[in-house]
């Protein structure tokens, strides 16, 4: 993601590698995988899933891990296409119901691109939806894994399916991996962006589904082991306050600090047609270091900061139950 006005000195539109040509790379880059998610810094281990409402930083982590294995993931691309595969195969793992939302982003700087968001889909007793984000695609870049920018936020919500899919919830629950966040071109310019949240978001509002969304909590880069979120500005003021403030009663008032930041991302689509949104994210640290660069690579993510967040999330689900529940007359 970004706001416009960035500038990208190393911009490569036709930098895709042609990883997973040969059967043999698939499991010498799974090997590496579990290698690199081995190697996390003591310092940045993720405490275990009891004390974080069940949330496994490690396993967040490991599917960040197995995500940068891929390779670039960029939309349209065939590692795009595998980490489809990945995502679908862990969800459908954990006996989520899986939408593939197949379509084609028409025009774009690199021509007509195809496309895929992926959306877990847990029935609940209330057919109110909350819809949690993640963008999975990488910017399409030479050498570039997006290991914070795309991975962090996907391993995030893979574990979070893990915990939601298994158990009945009051409030139906959506997890959408959303395809094509990133721009083709170097910079971030209308219409060259969220081309998935565009499109889930118009094809609910066809369907008269966008109507029954009560919150859309998206998630960003979130990896980082500084991690500071700062409240995105334009997100929807209670949604944002009701994250913060569960950030605070757990104990995590230094991650999800005070300060506030406009930040254009895939919530933005859904804002525009009146839904409440939230935007959890850290522009700042990688902005200031590794951001859309090939050094976003795996050891910038944090397996504790990944539990951090998934731990508010967790969290955050009854609170939003009791405020729309049926028995809440809504
Ligand atoms: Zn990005």
């Amino acid at each position: 993601m970004t706001r416009a006005g960035a500038i990208f000195g190393l911009a490569a539109l036709l930098g895709t590698l042609a990883l997973g040509a040969c059967s043999g790379n698939q499991a010498a880059t799974g090997q590496a995988s579990a290698g690199a998610a081995a190697a996390a810094k003591p310092e940045d281990a993720a405490p275990p899933a009891v004390s974080t409402g069940g949330f496994d930083g490690q396993r967040a982590y490991r599917h960040v891990a197995d995500l940068v294995a891929i390779g670039p993931r960029s939309a349209g691309t065939e590692g795009g296409r595998r980490a489809q595969e990945y995502i679908v195969s862990q969800l459908q793992g954990f006996g989520c119901a899986v939408e593939q939302a197949a379509f084609t982003a028409r025009g774009t700087p690199v021509g007509d691109v195809n496309m895929k968001n992926i959306i877990a889909k847990v029935p609940g007793t209330s057919p109110d939806i909350l819809l949690f984000a993640t963008h999975y695609d990488t910017k399409r870049m030479a050498n570039f894994v997006g290991a914070d920018d795309g991975g962090s936020s996907s391993g995030v919500m893979l574990e979070l399916a893990r915990s939601v899919c298994a158990r009945k919830n009051a409030l139906t629950v959506w997890i959408a991996f959303f395809d094509g966040e990133e721009a083709f071109n170097a910079e971030w310019v209308d219409p060259d962006n969220t081309y998935g949240s565009r499109e889930l978001a118009a094809r609910m509002a066809l369907s008269g589904e966008l109507g029954r969304v009560r919150a859309f909590i998206l998630a960003d880069m979130v990896g980082n082991r500084n991690l500071r979120l700062k409240r995105e500005s334009q997100s929807t003021l209670w949604l944002t306050d009701l994250i913060w403030s569960t950030a605070a009663r757990l104990g995590y008032e230094r991650i999800f600090v005070s300060d506030s930041e406009p930040i254009e991302d895939d919530h933005l689509p859904f804002l525009r047609r009146g839904v409440a949104v939230v935007d959890i994210i850290d522009f700042e640290n990688p902005r200031n270091d590794y951001w859309h660069k090939p050094s976003d690579t795996l050891d910038k993510v944090s397996p504790r900061s990944l539990a951090a967040v998934g731990h508010v999330l967790i969290e955050t689900l009854p609170q939003l139950e009791n405020r729309f529940s049926p028995a809440a007359n809504h």
